[in-house]
């Protein structure tokens, strides 16, 4: 959704609280795709601070789809984030993207608030993602979810990489 600021912009001081829905369905990065299972309404307080410099100040709350680093399985997360931030719209889009972390999300007429969220969501997204604590991972042979039980094979037997290893320390054992 896009808001109209050419108003707060032009008029000194003037300040507005939205409540506005999200309306992106996922938040992509790097090619890979988070469904969005929950997004409740963004609120947001836009400011003339003068100068031609606006702030914005609210809260985002998104909960995303992420799947689990070992089992693969989706991990719905929330992301809770209170937005403050004071943006100089004397300066190009170029300076700014330069400058901040921000995709151009705003101009002197409007401010993207899908791009405004995407862009909380990449500074906000989590290093890392687990079902649960001690989530045991998928078989690397089978690729079964051993959380759900046990698949049967033989895993002790390492992968060739580690038997490469093994091997040139019973060589040296026997030098
Ligand atoms: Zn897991
Ligand atoms: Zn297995």
């Amino acid at each position: 959704m896009i808001i109209n600021i050419s108003e707060i912009l032009s008029t000194a001081k003037k300040s507005e609280t939205y409540s506005v829905p999200i309306q992106l369905d996922a938040f992509t990065m790097n090619g890979d795709r988070y469904p969005m299972v929950s997004r409740e309404s963004v609120t947001l307080t836009i400011t003339n601070i003068g100068n031609r410099e606006v702030s914005i100040q609210g809260h985002i709350d998104v909960v995303l789809n992420i799947p689990c680093d070992r089992c693969l399985e989706d991990v719905p997360t929330r992301l809770s984030m209170d937005v403050d931030k004071a943006i100089d719209l004397k300066k190009t889009d170029e300076e700014r993207i330069n400058d901040l972390d921000e995709t151009c999300y705003i101009d002197h007429s409007s401010l993207d608030v899908d791009r405004l969220v995407s862009n909380e969501i990449l500074i906000h997204f989590p290093m890392k993602t687990l079902c649960r604590e001690d989530c045991k991972g998928i078989c690397f042979k089978c690729g079964q979810n051993l959380n759900l039980g046990e698949c049967g094979c033989d895993r002790e037997s390492l992968d060739p990489r580690m038997s490469a290893i093994r091997d040139i320390f019973s060589n040296f054992k026997e030098v």
